[in-house]
């Protein structure tokens, strides 16, 4: 990324919250800034903006301010926001937002992407709340938004939202952010299938669409595959005529910021308060939201079974329970705010003394320095979440760990773990396990916990926030706003006049055909294809004339190319590209090539084929095919792409490609492609003229290695590398027969249409 092209440009962030809440007391309006890990993360991000870039970008930020304003104090919000915090707020009623947040939000998305789906609810209501607020983002966004900015939108409130705003503005760069986790198929598939399509497809509004782990982001591109039936390239989709990067980017945490503060004086003296009225004890400490995601149960029953097990540590170690308040008035919340009660009242009655209660437990927010300063003086962390998009706290720890030494307990469930593994990581579900791991934790040696907490500090000060936000963005100035090499012009009038007025004057040819779907209609069945006379006429004389060097390149087998055009002056390719036969030649295979993978597979694609009615499977030699071109196509279709998902799965590690074809899925030896085959004409003179014309994606091979003056047609209207468009296999056929008598083409054209081959 060159910064110097991003001057006067701006960055719009939108996110559920602004970084601050705006509340009306006694008929003033009150700006008190938000609490929570996106908000944090991103008023860090802010912050950090001008270092990044010599020519610091603007931002503004939009979401919802809080509470509810009244129609007269709204222009107050609105200008104070854009003055004081640089931003824009989106207004909503009170109860609309209610509804959209602690419906949809929290009861279906929230538990369902944790895990938890029975906690889950398929409420109507809640989904259409959701699309309206999403709407109403949209609206409000488009006041604003002008073509050349940058959006940033943020998590899963906000998810319909990328495809709203794409519709509107197609060329506008959108990039998508996920702070939660995204689930595994299995999961995603239990929301009913209007609302995921709907919500995948809203993501793929955006060019870039990151998350905070390598296996969110495949969980993604898993559902993507399964729901819609668009395939990856190592995180990569076309999409039409738009591409669209999924990537891992895990966030970090303000370092500096929390190490500078664990040395402040002001943190030193909470320090040296909390340390007073602690004893000596060993400290365990925990923090979250109040959530059943954070696994605050399983942590107490941990605890509970260390001090069974181990009276040693009796009196002598203490857990700080912080609960943040979160989401009050959900039955969940309160249901699980009493149970912990309980729990920590039943273990402190159980095994405290006089002298020592084993949990101090807080259900209140705690300000920054007191949060640091509980990070600094405490002997471990205890972070046992069940699910966990990321996990600041266990990064927050770390970083404020000046003196290296303290033992973090981490669940391998929250995205953190990924990325700390010097960690103790454990299995919040297994209570001996967090008991173990206690045990373990208070009595690694000083020097052990230092060289552990080095390596993941050197690595947390390197990601840090600033360093998250930076890559994202430069990752979505990086990409193609206008995606303007996927679109291909019509072969109209003019080109094609200048198509066939260049082949007139050109002494040495090169002619690439498909054959089914470019130079005849899909039938079906593939036998039944077979080219009729006239196209049989039309290539012989095209193959006849001197000056043409003609190739039909197939992805049939040889046999049936044989018997078809075996007796042609032509060049054949079957099975694309792994056989090939040049004029007056015989057929000769491109190179060694390997096909015992075919036993292997064949039962997979057998068995499909018997649950799908209509579907066949057709083996060659270094291909098989699952055809199902007379199947139901909607059943079919679903077959096909889990169908696809398996043979992926099943062939990550041999040398084959899963191929999408026209009603088939196609499985081959990934070396072999038209493109290699393509080549082997091409490298074998210099033509003064090249035409290739193909209608799927394996024709896409050929057009990308042939050279930019040649003439390449993509048939249909698909998104393409090749120069042109057809309609259809007529137009081929048109468009062939006036190449064939292009001496005297005066009064074939129809000039009524706006293309010549096109009636
Ligand atoms: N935090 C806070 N006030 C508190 C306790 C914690 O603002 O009283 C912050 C904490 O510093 C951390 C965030 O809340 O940055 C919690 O983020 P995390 O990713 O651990 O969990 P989330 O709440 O986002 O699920």
């Amino acid at each position: 990324m060159k910064h110097e092209n991003h001057a006067g440009q701006r960055i719009i962030i939108a996110s559920n919250r602004l970084p601050f809440t705006v509340e009306r007391r006694n008929g003033e309006i009150e700006f008190t800034a938000s609490v929570g890990g996106v908000a944090t993360g991103l008023k860090s991000l802010l912050d950090a903006m001008p270092s990044f870039s010599s020519a610091a970008p603007e931002y503004v930020w939009v979401g919802w301010p809080g509470g509810a304003i009244d129609e007269e104090q709204k222009e107050e919000v609105r200008s104070r926001a854009r003055s004081d915090f640089r931003s824009h707020p989106v207004f909503f009623s009170e109860e609309d937002f209610e509804a959209f947040y602690q419906g949809f939000c929290n009861k279906t998305i929230w538990p369902l992407f944790h895990y938890f789906p029975s906690n889950a609810s398929y409420d109507d209501t809640y989904w259409l709340q959701y699309k309206k607020v999403n709407k109403v983002f949209k609206e409000s966004l488009l006041e604003l938004l002008r073509q050349d900015d940058i959006l940033w939108i943020h998590d899963y409130h906000l998810m319909l939202l990328p495809n709203l705003v794409r519709k509107e503005l197609p060329k506008l760069r959108v990039g998508f952010f996920l702070h939660i986790p995204f689930p595994h198929f299995e999961i995603f598939r239990l929301l009913p299938a209007a609302w995921r399509r709907e919500i995948l497809e809203g993501l793929l509004g955006a060019d870039l669409i990151g998350f905070h782990t390598h296996d969110y982001m495949e969980y993604f591109l898993r559902c993507v595959q399964r729901l819609l039936g668009y395939k990856h390239k190592i995180g990569q989709l076309v999409l039409g005529h738009r591409m669209v990067k999924v990537a891992a980017f895990p966030m970090g945490v303000d370092f500096r910021k929390f190490h500078g503060a664990a040395k402040s004086p002001e943190v030193r003296k909470e320090r040296e308060k909390l340390r007073r009225s602690l004893s000596d004890a060993k400290i365990v400490l925990s923090v979250d939201r109040q959530d059943y995601s954070k696994g605050i149960i399983h942590r107490l029953q941990g605890f509970e079974t260390m001090l069974e097990q181990d009276p040693r540590w009796h009196g002598k170690v203490t857990l700080l329970m912080v609960v943040v308040p979160s989401r009050i008035g959900i039955q969940d919340y309160e249901g699980m705010k009493k149970q912990i009660e309980e729990l920590v009242g039943k273990i402190n009655g159980r095994f405290g003394a006089i002298h020592w209660t084993p949990i101090i437990y807080q259900y209140r927010s705690v300000p920054f320095d007191s949060l640091v300063a509980l990070y600094a003086i405490s002997d471990v962390a205890l972070v046992t979440p069940l699910r966990d998009g990321m996990n600041l706290v266990a990064k927050e720890y770390i970083a404020s760990r000046t003196d290296l030494t303290g033992v973090l307990i981490l669940s391998e469930m929250a995205g953190a773990a990924k990325e700390l593994a010097e960690a103790i990581i454990i299995n919040p579900n297994h209570r001996e396990e967090i008991a173990d791991a206690l045990k373990t934790a208070l009595e690694i040696p000083r020097k052990e916990q230092i060289r552990r907490n080095r390596i993941m500090q050197n690595r947390l000060r390197r990601h840090d926030v600033a360093r998250w936000a930076t890559d994202f963005i430069k990752e979505l100035f990086a990409m193609e706003p206008a995606h303007d090499k996927f679109y291909a012009k019509r072969l109209n009038l003019a080109a094609t006049m200048g198509l066939v007025g260049h082949y007139d004057q050109s002494t040495h040819r090169l002619l690439l055909f498909d054959y089914d779907g470019t130079l005849v209609p899909f039938a079906s069945h593939p036998q039944a294809a077979k080219p009729d006379r006239e196209l049989l006429s039309l290539l012989h004389g095209l193959g006849a004339d001197p000056r043409n060097e003609l190739v039909l390149l197939s992805g049939r087998d040889k046999g049936t190319l044989e018997n078809w055009f075996g007796s042609l002056t032509m060049g054949l390719v079957a099975e694309h590209g792994a056989w090939l036969k040049e004029r007056y030649r015989p057929w000769t295979i491109i190179e060694p090539l390997n096909a015992d993978w075919k036993t292997k597979l064949l039962p997979t694609l057998d068995a499909y084929a018997d649950r799908v009615p209509g579907a066949f499977v057709e083996e060659k030699e270094f291909s098989i095919v699952w055809h199902y071109r007379n199947a139901d196509p909607d059943r079919a279709a679903l077959a096909a792409r889990e169908l696809t998902d398996d043979l992926l799965a099943f062939t990550a590690t041999i040398d084959v490609q899963v191929l999408q074809g026209n009603k088939a899925v196609e499985v081959r030896n990934a070396r072999v492609h038209k493109g290699t085959a393509s080549q082997r004409w091409l490298s074998k003179s210099s033509f003064d003229f090249i035409l290739a014309a193909g209608d799927d994606w394996t024709d896409e091979d050929t057009f990308a290695i042939l050279p930019e003056r040649a003439y390449s047609i993509r048939v249909g209207m698909t998104p393409t590398q090749a120069r042109f468009h057809l309609r259809g296999p007529e137009e081929v056929l048109r468009l062939l027969k006036m190449l064939s008598k292009s001496h005297y083409t005066d009064g074939f054209y129809d000039h009524g249409s706006e293309s010549p081959v096109h009636q």
